[in-house]
């Protein structure tokens, strides 16, 4: 059994090394050079080379090799196909802000959550990622963004903000999602504020409870998509096991627990949940509360049947709730030429499941 040493804390890593008899500020170096993505223990130059060659004998630095690049002729958001170790395959996007760049990672290879609309669970869940897996989509960009800045000679460019909304359910995942968490905010680690990564959810409950108190800095997104049982039901089918009403009494709590405005996601579909009925619902729905709406034109995925209701309904939409006092915006469509919706890329090359 190879051990990635990559899902492992310092701590646990400084224990690995005690465990040969090795000393543990070895654990330190080794992390400088995991986290400047280094994968191969034979570069890692200030090991001895008999601790080069006894940690590459039962461990391993989670390394995915990048299957396919597609970059935006339109605003330069760049898609990963990253291939894991298993041949499962993931899917991880990169983009430009204002801000600094931001990545969405994906969280499992495939997805069980089954939503009507979405890409990545056609073909059902393969399996769960690992910490280290999910680490290692930030870090291997990491390493591109630091290569092509030092080729043209500038500041390398750095991932400033995380995502997790790319392929699965990341609380479908809690114990991996939370160990990422963990090493990505770790000052070893990725050294990133907590407050600049974002978990997305298609809304199970109990987990919604858990991370408020484990993580109260993470920001929460809740995918909503309706605001009746029966329109979200046929959309999401985990709304029969959470109904609107207990996600939206989660969503509260944790607002009041955090006191962090929560998102809720709104791809909006032509007849499904577009109407001045479904608005009322969801203003009924959200009004008072401490949170945002992020309007997506629905990605139309082939098979599906579902059209997007078009940018202007979705800018309507958003007049409309804002008047009624609710904060919404209209999420830019970044990398549309590029099938930068979740799981396409992934689903149109035929890997995983
Ligand atoms: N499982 C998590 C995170 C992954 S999906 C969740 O459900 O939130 C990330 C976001 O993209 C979710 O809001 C999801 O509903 C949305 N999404 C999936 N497929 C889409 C599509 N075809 N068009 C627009 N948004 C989509």
């Amino acid at each position: 059994m190879m051990t990635d040493i990559l899902s492992l804390s310092i701590k646990e890593l400084e224990e690995l090394l005690k465990s040969k008899g090795e000393p543990a500020y070895r654990a330190r170096q080794i992390f400088q050079w995991m986290y400047r993505g280094v994968t191969d223990f034979a570069d890692m130059k200030n090991l001895p080379a008999a601790l080069r060659a006894k940690l590459a004998e039962d461990c391993v630095v989670c390394s995915p090799e990048i299957l396919a690049e597609q970059v935006s002729a339109k605003d330069g958001t760049r898609k990963y196909l990253f291939g894991l170790s298993d041949g499962n395959a993931v899917e991880t996007v990169l983009m430009r802000y204002r801000y600094g760049w931001s990545v969405c990672v994906s969280s499992q290879a495939g997805c069980r959550m089954g939503c009507r609309f979405c890409a990545s669970t056609v073909k059902g869940l393969a399996r769960s990622l690992t910490a280290g897996e999910i680490l290692a989509q930030v870090i291997t960009i990491n390493r591109l963004l630091a290569e092509e800045g030092s080729a043209e000679g500038g500041e390398p460019a750095r991932i400033s903000h995380i995502v997790v909304m790319g392929t699965g359910e990341p609380f479908d995942n809690y114990e991996n999602l939370a160990r990422f968490i963990e090493l990505a905010s770790a000052k070893e680690g990725l050294g990133l504020s907590r407050r600049s990564i974002t978990v997305s959810t298609c809304g199970i409950v109990p987990m919604i409870e858990r991370f408020g108190d484990e993580y109260p800095q993470v920001n929460l997104a809740i995918s909503l998509h309706a605001a009746t049982d029966e329109k979200r039901s046929a959309l999401m089918p985990v709304n029969r096991k959470y109904p609107v009403a207990e996600v939206i009494e989660a969503a509260k709590n944790h607002a009041s627990k955090t006191g962090r405005r929560v998102t809720f996601e709104y791809a909006l579909t032509a007849g499904k949940n577009d109407t001045e009925a479904d608005l009322k619902a969801l203003t009924g729905l959200l009004k008072g509360m401490l949170c945002h709406v992020n309007l997506i034109p629905l990605n139309k995925v082939d098979g599906t049947g579902l059209e997007t209701s078009g940018r202007k309904r979705a800018e309507e939409f958003r007049d409309l709730l804002e008047k009624a006092g609710i904060p919404a915006t209209v999420r830019r469509e970044l990398g549309s030429d590029i099938d930068a919706a979740c799981g396409q890329l992934r689903l149109r090359k035929g890997e995983g499941v």
